[in-house]
């Protein structure tokens, strides 16, 4: 899974922070989540071609989160795209973006499949043969939700130095599924010889805009990359509070008790001219914590 920032900031434009997005591609889809204003000319600055998008995932209305989408969706629209496009997000989105092609009196070319999601439970909102996206309630202002990837279990690994010459086509997929291979109820290849255990399924969480939550601890574990919102600085806990924000501390708390490997952190407030003293302390706490900046890629 390839994760590439798009927009590190938060409700209030600066000039050198994009709103809230972040792409992940994998096997050949990509997936948006967020699409604050402008994404689509971040696409074309970091040369992700965005007609490749497949499912756009949409974690609450403040508008630092969506309103790119209309840029966007137009530009697909222009472009003549036809294949489905599928938009998970909130209750409103829909009618939002029906009442702003009505009277901008578009009519799409493709279908748009919405899936709304709410923000009462976890709830898995898509399933591919690559993965399962599932959603989560996190407590901000409005409504919104959290999103988990998972990847979905790969076959096993076949030793090919390993696998006789004549071996049948059907005992390769056994193998490759994890199982021994019989004939005649006895062991004819056992798996262990033949093919190894893949990687843990990769998982991939993305937690913005919350309020610190530790309840949050109950919908993922363990996960490769945790996107945690970070507006605040500590020295400002008590804004963070107010306005449903949390602090970079607070970020890296929720990577350490969920056991997470690595910890991003995002959503800058403008009031601050400089990042890296949320790297400073959320490493007091969390100590593989890496600044969403734009363009930055992670792979996992
Ligand atoms: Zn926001
Ligand atoms: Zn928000």
């Amino acid at each position: 899974m390839k994760i590439t920032v798009l927009g590190n900031g938060s409700a209030s434009p600066t000039l050198d922070r994009n709103p809230s997005s972040v792409v992940l591609e994998y096997r050949n889809k990509l997936y948006l989540l967020d699409c604050g204003e402008a994404t689509q000319y971040r696409f074309l600055e970091h040369n992700i071609s965005f007609t490749k998008l497949s499912y756009i995932l949409i974690s609450h209305l403040h508008g630092d989160h969506f309103l790119g989408l209309f840029g966007l969706l137009s530009t697909l629209n222009t472009w003549g795209r036809e294949k489905e496009l599928t938009l998970v997000g909130p209750l409103g989105l829909k009618e939002i973006l029906i009442t702003q092609f009505k009277y901008q009196q578009t009519i799409l070319n493709y279908t748009i499949r919405f899936i709304e999601t709410q923000s009462v439970e976890k709830q898995q909102v898509i399933e591919t043969k690559d993965v399962t996206i599932f959603t989560f309630p996190l407590q901000h202002r409005i409504e919104t939700t959290g999103f988990l990837f998972v990847e979905k279990m790969q076959d096993y690994k076949l030793k090919k130095d390993k696998l006789p010459m004549n071996i049948k086509l059907e005992h390769i997929h056994q193998l490759k599924s994890g199982n021994d291979v019989y004939e005649n109820d006895k062991i004819f290849y056992k798996n262990s010889d033949y093919a190894k255990e893949p990687d843990a399924p990769k998982q991939f969480a993305y937690c913005t805009d919350t309020i610190f939550d530790p309840s949050i601890l109950a919908y993922f574990n363990k996960v490769d990359l945790l996107y945690h919102e970070a507006t605040f600085l500590d020295e400002h806990a008590a804004r963070a509070a107010s306005t449903f924000h949390s602090t970079a501390k607070q970020a890296a708390t929720i990577a350490l008790q969920s056991d997470s490997k690595q910890l991003l952190i995002g959503h800058f407030s403008a009031r601050y001219t400089e990042i890296n003293s949320f790297k400073t302390e959320a490493e007091t706490v969390f100590s593989n914590t890496v600044l969403a900046t734009n363009g930055l890629v992670i792979e996992i």
